[in-house]
């Protein structure tokens, strides 16, 4: 005898097996400890329908439970999943970002270059009204570059341009705009009055000249200046400031020129 029947008076006992697709899932296990025989034929046949519908709702329980831990399985997949999209995007968006200052950064100055004045320019063309938002802008060169390196050697005049490149930088606002244009000329985009980038020019003119890099020698610029007018084209303003600074270097180099119109 089992140790739970060994303590107890049982005289009747009736096990049905639960049965489902040929597995037992359970037991329906009754006992009656006044009668014998306590469990007629009836009576189990009743037992039996009644076990029948347990084992279907133990069944519908063991597949809910099963479904419920696949919502929850499924779940964590899509958050995960969803997780490393979002990583992947946001290392993508860096990449491009990363991309994007690579092809308008200059390579020895780190000034924005060529492509990327180009652009800001014929933007601000379109979009801008000059005559309630004023944009300037100033092309500079260094006089006599090609004695600087023909004296010096061409990697100092490298660094005669990286330190012109910072002296631009450290002279103007945040919100102007220096770039290397080519060779050793460099352009600023002003997004401001004429007067405030002729005073631009002049302080980087000024302390360009104050750069002691080549032995005592002086490094000088010249440098045009010009608005944008509200009827310019790119080609227009990049004639114009270029025009400037010819006069500049005419006029004997080391100076600023403006050139309104
Ligand atoms: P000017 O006063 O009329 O401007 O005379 P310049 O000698 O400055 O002008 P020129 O156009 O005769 O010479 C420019 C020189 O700049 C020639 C070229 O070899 C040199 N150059 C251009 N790019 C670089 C560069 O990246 N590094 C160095 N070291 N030299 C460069
Ligand atoms: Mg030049
Ligand atoms: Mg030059």
């Amino acid at each position: 005898r089992c140790p739970y029947l060994q303590d107890k008076e049982v005289i009747s006992v009736l096990c049905l097996p639960i049965v489902r697709q040929n597995k037992i899932s359970g037991v329906l296990y009754l006992e009656n400890t006044h009668t014998a025989d306590a469990f007629q034929l009836d009576r189990v046949q009743t037992l039996e329908i009644i076990v029948s519908q347990a084992a279907i709702s133990l069944e519908n329980a063991q597949m809910y439970q099963d479904l419920q831990d696949l919502n929850k399985n499924l779940e964590q997949l899509v958050n995960e999943r969803t997780k490393r999209l979002y990583q992947a995007n946001q290392q993508l968006e860096q990449t491009n970002q990363d991309l994007y200052t690579l092809s308008t950064t200059d390579g020895l100055t780190q000034l924005y270059n060529r492509r990327y004045v180009e652009e800001y320019i014929n933007d601000n063309m379109q979009k801008r009204q000059f005559d309630l938002e004023p944009m300037s802008i100033l092309m500079l060169d260094v006089d006599h570059f090609k004695s600087i390196n023909d004296t010096f050697g061409h990697s100092k005049g490298d660094h005669v341009l990286v330190s012109v490149a910072k002296t631009i930088k450290q002279s103007i606002d945040v919100k102007d705009i220096p770039a290397r244009w080519g060779g050793e000329e460099f352009i600023v985009i002003c997004p401001t009055s004429i007067d405030a980038a002729i005073n631009n020019a002049q302080l980087i003119s000024n302390n360009i000249s104050n750069l002691d890099l080549l032995e005592g020698a002086n490094v000088t610029v010249s440098i045009g200046v010009t608005p944008c007018l509200q009827d310019d084209t790119i080609d227009n303003v990049l004639s114009r400031v270029d025009e400037a600074l010819y006069q500049a270097k005419n006029n004997g180099r080391n100076q600023v020129i403006l050139k309104k119109n």
